[in-house]
């Protein structure tokens, strides 16, 4: 057990907790679900981008998946090799496309017939090849959230089949390109099979039709989306997800690809938040807290729900409360009508499964410094990133006041 009051006060709040070993936990679950085939796990840097957390993944052997270049330039600093790091995301500039060249990257996920334009042009102004694959849009209903659903043609993600097929006729037939890989990731937070297997057979049967044109691919990228417990969802296991999409790809010798995100840090991740006061509107309980929708955006954004533990010495009956922050506004809430006990000041919330899209969806609005990230491995908890002060919010404006 993480000893979150311990935390809170050698650390402050509010806080995010991390603990390294569920991640590794995961990790491995997923990997060994795949085991028989030969596969790489492709950390989504995106759920959370710590440099310690992409470093755990590393030293485990996974590869990243990146969805800018910023995240390509986390991925080399946090050990993982180029060799499995891929470049994906519906809009990549020209100097993205070509650092990610000049990185000699596993792949760039190319995601319209626009994009692929670029990346012949810019490989050939290298003189280099670049390793490709397609991003697929199968046109699958995924069953998710819609804001993090990707695998409709009314989602902005990837190209239909015909489109696919034509990228790849005309990739194989350049000289700067290379198809190796093609992707498919229909959603997130996925908790139905049958999508999922529905999109990877579609994937399966183009991979077989671009064989019927000499075209051979190495990599067959699944993409992430695997959901996690928030609430009381009943959650894909890992072995049946894996003999799920195995059972698609008989006869193709392919390297599995899959880009874990939510699966691997969502409940890893801790948000601890202090209690300031109470108030009462009316009929209607609020419990203020030290940390805001800046923090842990998904409660506002989607609605989310995440559960929620006090941290009290008070007792009494449970009554029900909304947790608020203190930015301006409305939406700023991690909770609706949760029920709790009477708190007092300096109690704490220990907000669950935050460990992906968490800090990452993070800002400084309301000039808040983002919090402190703390790392628990072994029974032993460590600092991962400092908490932001004054100074760090505005150190880029400074110089341009005058007098
Ligand atoms: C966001 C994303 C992932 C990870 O999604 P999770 O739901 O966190 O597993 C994987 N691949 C791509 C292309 C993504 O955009």
């Amino acid at each position: 057990m993480i000893d979150f009051k311990k935390l809170a006060q050698e650390y402050g709040t509010p806080l995010y907790v991390y603990d390294f070993d569920y991640m590794t936990q995961q990790y491995e679950e997923l990997k060994e679900a795949f085991r028989g085939r030969k596969s790489i796990i492709a950390y989504a840097v995106k759920a959370n981008s710590n440099l310690s957390v992409v470093r755990h993944f590393a030293k485990m052997g996974s590869g990243a998946d990146c969805v800018s270049i910023g995240e390509v330039r986390r991925a080399f600093l946090a050990g993982i090799p180029a060799y499995k790091i891929i470049f994906s995301g519906v809009g990549k500039s020209d100097d993205e496309i070509r650092e990610a060249i000049e990185r000699d990257i596993l792949y760039i996920n190319v995601e319209s017939e626009a994009e692929l334009d670029r990346v012949e042009l810019i490989a050939k102004e290298l003189g280099k090849v670049s390793r490709i694959s397609v991003r697929v849009n199968p046109n699958i209903d995924p069953k998710t959230h819609p804001y993090i659903s990707t695998g409709l043609h009314d989602n902005k993600f990837g190209v239909d089949l015909d489109s696919a097929k034509r990228m790849y006729i005309r990739a194989n037939n350049s000289k700067h390109l290379d198809p190796v890989g093609i992707h498919f990731h229909i959603g997130s937070q996925l908790t139905e099979l049958d999508p999922i297997r529905e999109a990877s057979e579609i994937v399966a049967d183009l991979v077989r039709s671009l064989q019927a044109v000499d075209i051979e691919l190495k990599f067959f990228d699944i993409g992430g989306g695997l959901g996690i417990k928030y609430d009381n969802e009943i959650t894909i296991k890992p072995y049946d997800y894996a003999q799920a999409i195995l059972g698609t790809l008989t006869a193709l010798d392919m390297t599995i690809l899959c880009e874990p995100g939510r699966f691997l840090t969502a409940n890893a991740g801790y948000f601890i938040t202090k209690v300031l006061y109470e108030k009462q509107n009316g009929v209607k309980r609020f419990v203020v807290v030290d940390g805001a929708m800046n923090d842990l955006l998904r409660p506002s954004l989607y609605n989310a729900y995440h559960e929620i533990e006090a941290i009290t010495e008070s007792e009494g009956a449970l009554r029900e409360a909304d947790i608020v922050g203190p930015v301006c506004e409305s939406g700023d809430f991690f909770a609706k009508d949760y029920k709790l006990p009477p708190l007092k000041h300096n109690d704490l919330l220990v907000i669950k499964s935050a460990g992906a899209y968490g800090f990452g969806m993070g800002s400084n609005y309301n000039t808040r410094g983002r919090s402190a990230e703390v790392a628990v491995e072994g029974g032993e908890a460590r600092l991962i990133r400092k908490r932001e002060s004054f100074d760090d919010l505005i150190a880029l404006e400074k110089e341009f006041l005058e007098n």
